[in-house]
């Protein structure tokens, strides 16, 4: 007999149910919010949808509302964090892209200066 193998969660589904530890910012019924364990700016926070969508690629019109709740909480948590005048959002989608977790995410980075054409 075969049976299916569910995949592995991921990292971010394993701080999601407290299986691993993680400074949570923010939860709610959809998302949560943790400080990245890398930084890469003084802030540098991840917006993480409960449901695990692997790429932003991969959603779709069912995941509409749950994107926009994600961006809307992106600004009341640079609010929240006193960042609201100068942050940065990026979402990496495939490893070419440097993607390496994937559980969609939104990166909200802040505290250090962007160059204008730095992307
Ligand atoms: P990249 O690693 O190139 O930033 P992603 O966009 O997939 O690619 O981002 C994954 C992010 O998740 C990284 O910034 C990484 O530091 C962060 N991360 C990985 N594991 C943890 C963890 N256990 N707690 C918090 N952040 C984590």
């Amino acid at each position: 007999m075969t049976e299916a193998s569910a995949p592995e969660p991921s990292i971010f589904t394993r701080i999601i149910n407290g299986d691993i530890p993680a400074d949570i910012l923010y939860e709610d019924d959809d998302c949560i919010c943790i400080r990245d364990i890398a930084p890469k700016a003084p802030t540098h926070l991840l917006i993480i949808p409960r449901q695990p969508i692997p790429r932003l690629a991969d959603a779709g019109a069912a995941d509409q509302a749950l994107l926009g709740h994600l961006l809307l909480k992106v600004g009341d948590i640079a609010r929240q964090v006193g960042v609201e005048e100068a942050f940065r959002v990026v979402i990496n989608n495939g490893t070419g892209a440097g993607q390496t977790v994937f559980h969609l995410h939104l990166h909200l980075l802040a505290g250090k200066a962007f160059a204008e054409n730095d992307l």
